[in-house]
């Protein structure tokens, strides 16, 4: 039986042994844990990084060098200090004549291509005592492939910079442009630039095994409405009695109608940010905790205390797993100041309580928040595409409201259309028919082939909305069942009587 399991363990799994799960250097049970989790996400590559790199103490390096043979001494200190197995350089501005190699290195690479906008070119440099083989990638993006035998296999690549000509279209006028060239063209029509996107980093430690942060959200027990100041600001007092040695660092955020603003406080001085209009309220706090952060991570202090109002964002905080890009750089940094033995705590404490620190640090947020944006603060990618969204909304309203017909003046807004629950199937279908002003009464004659069918009573043309709302014939029928002589009113409120005034006047079954 256990030749039976030993044979079993020593058989190739997609190239890799069942065994190996035993070796002394893998923790088992983090890695079951981890992979029977399914949390494998976006930053999965990330921690996939932060595990190798635990494993084997050689390490990949990523750099975006910017003209590598401008800055190849940078990149020789590099390899000094670090010894990585792989490189992965990014902007190295080879053209296919630039002759490049480093000692030691393999290059693989993929060069600028000439009279294309995204230039940069990419290049991998891996160790010659590494098996490595390129792979062929079927693409047009700035990428290089190669796998490489190490005590783990993997296929390593970076890709980076999509192109952004891309003229497939234009050769051909039926051809619907790509999705990307017409947001490029939106964005471009609407003077929305994406410049700085916060990237998501990599963890720098795998998150369980760092300790989880220490945050004290004990005032957001008392109800705001039901608690007076004075009873916060006594127990403010009470929690930060014994923290004399603290560094105490205030922070903020504010977003308001000209702008959106960051600040810290620490010992009554102000310093103070303003973001990019478009970010989130969350973003200034975010970016508000982190500037703390720093702060501290560059005084003499051994430890700290952050105050925020920001509730959304001490609770984030909380946890180690987040997948917000925001939250993980506030929980690297420190994760990174805990292991140098600064301590860090966050306090949560409500708005306008008068606390000072806060109330100073407030002040300064909605000062910054009129200020011009600064340059260099990187904005997530999740307040652009909110932006974005909001943006085309707002141009398809204003198309919309351009637009004149009997859709419009049913549905004036480009909100969901959405059906009462109560009705079935026949009568969601007159009511839509309605709605879309299409119906048997009105429109059979396109299929007969008939002319235009006449309102005999009323000497013009058979139209939903004549029907509704203006026609002679049924006005009694209109007043006794208190009809709207507002068509959208009718059609989105008033369906019960409308349902009644079809039956009683006899035309439901001809809609
Ligand atoms: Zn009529």
């Amino acid at each position: 039986m256990q030749d039976l399991v030993r044979q079993w363990k020593d058989k190739p799994l997609h190239g890799r042994y069942r065994s190996r799960i035993e070796d002394n250097a893998i923790d088992t049970k983090a890695s079951q844990g981890w992979l029977q989790s399914g949390n494998l996400f976006l930053e999965t590559e990330g921690f996939i990084a932060s595990i190798q790199d635990q494993y084997n103490m050689q390490n990949i390096k990523q750099w975006n060098c910017n003209g590598c043979v401008s800055h190849v001494n940078e990149l020789r200190v590099m390899v000094r200090e670090n010894d990585p197995f792989c490189i992965a350089l990014q902007e190295t501005y080879f053209r296919p004549e630039t002759s490049f190699s480093l000692r030691n290195y393999n290059t693989y690479r993929k060069d600028v291509i000439p009279d294309r906008r995204a230039r940069g070119g990419v290049a991998l440099l891996v160790k010659q005592n590494i098996i490595a083989q390129e792979q062929r990638l079927d693409t047009e993006l700035q990428a290089v492939a190669v796998r490489i035998t190490t005590p783990f296999a993997a296929t390593l690549h970076i890709n980076l910079s999509i192109l952004e000509s891309d003229n497939e279209h234009t050769n051909r006028p039926t051809y619907t442009r790509p999705a990307r060239i017409r947001s490029l063209e939106f964005q471009q029509a609407n003077n929305i630039s994406i410049r700085d996107v916060l990237q998501r980093a990599p963890y720098d430690t795998p998150p369980w095994t760092r300790s989880k942060p220490h945050i004290d959200i004990r005032l957001s027990v008392f109800l705001k409405n039901e608690t007076a100041p004075q009873v916060y600001l006594a127990r403010f007092k009470q929690i930060t009695d014994h923290l004399h040695d603290h560094l105490f660092i205030y922070s903020d955020g504010s977003k308001s109608s000209t702008g959106v603003g960051a600040s810290i406080v620490v010992n009554s001085v102000c310093h103070m940010w303003s973001l990019d209009p478009i970010s989130s309220i969350f973003t200034a706090e975010c970016y508000a905790t982190w500037q703390a952060l720093l702060f501290f991570a560059l005084s003499s202090s051994l430890a700290c205390s952050i105050v925020s109002d920001s509730l959304s964002v001490i609770s984030s905080i909380g946890n180690n797993f987040t997948k917000d890009e925001r939250i993980s750089r506030i929980l690297n940094l420190t994760s990174s100041l805990e292991n140098d033995h600064k301590k860090v705590r966050f306090i949560w404490v409500p708005s306008h309580v008068n606390i000072i620190g806060n109330e100073l640090a407030d002040a300064a947020a909605k000062q910054a928040a009129t200020m011009p944006p600064d340059e260099g603060i990187p904005t997530p990618l999740s307040d652009y595409v909110k932006h974005l969204k909001d943006t085309t909304k707002q141009a398809w309203q204003h198309k919309w409201d351009l637009y004149d017909g009997h859709m419009r003046s049913v549905q004036t807004s480009i909100e969901k259309w959405t059906y009462p629950k109560q009705l079935n199937r026949r009568q969601q279908t007159v009511l839509c028919r309605l709605r879309i002003g299409h119906c048997k009464l009105t429109h059979a004659y396109l299929l007969a082939g008939d002319h235009r069918p006449q309102c005999l009573a009323c000497q013009t043309d058979l139209t939903v909305q004549h029907i509704l709302v203006e026609c002679r014939l049924y006005s009694d029928l209109r007043r006794e069942l208190q009809m709207s002589s507002n068509i959208q009113t009718l059609l989105k409120t008033e369906w019960p009587k409308v349902m009644d005034f079809l039956l009683r006047s006899d035309t439901y079954t001809k809609i």
